[in-house]
């Protein structure tokens, strides 16, 4: 299918870019924070008035089969993972792109008759 010059050199960037973050390395799904959290045990810390929470701990949560999961990382963890954290984020924003650029596309094409429609 035939691309105007303009979207073919946003394509263009597009897959670079996502080549050359594919290429810089891991990517690993999910969000990375630093946080201080509580254990809600009765008598801790955390739950005297005012608080004093536990942390702060680095917690990676993803989703697994719609289910939220959290894995508390170490520093020498985060040190290691992080760039694949940034990596992967990366990488999703430039497949947004892509997607917006291609939805675009298909968008600006003119639309065949309704006649083609099947009738069952
Ligand atoms: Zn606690």
């Amino acid at each position: 299918m035939q691309l105007d010059k303009a979207t073919r050199a946003e394509f263009a960037r597009l897959s670079n870019e996502i080549a050359a973050a594919a290429r810089a390395g891991l990517a690993l799904p999910g969000t990375l924070t630093h946080r201080r959290t509580r254990c809600g045990k009765a008598g801790c810390r955390c739950t005297a008035d005012p608080p004093v929470l536990h942390g702060p701990y680095w917690s990676w949560t993803r989703k697994i089969e719609n289910k939220t999961v959290t894995r508390y990382l170490s520093d020498a963890e985060v040190a290691d993972y992080q760039v694949f954290f940034e990596n992967a984020k990366q990488l999703r924003v430039l497949l947004s792109e892509l997607e917006a650029l291609s939805l675009a596309v298909v968008e600006a094409r003119p639309r065949p008759a309704r006649s083609n429609r099947r009738s069952d």
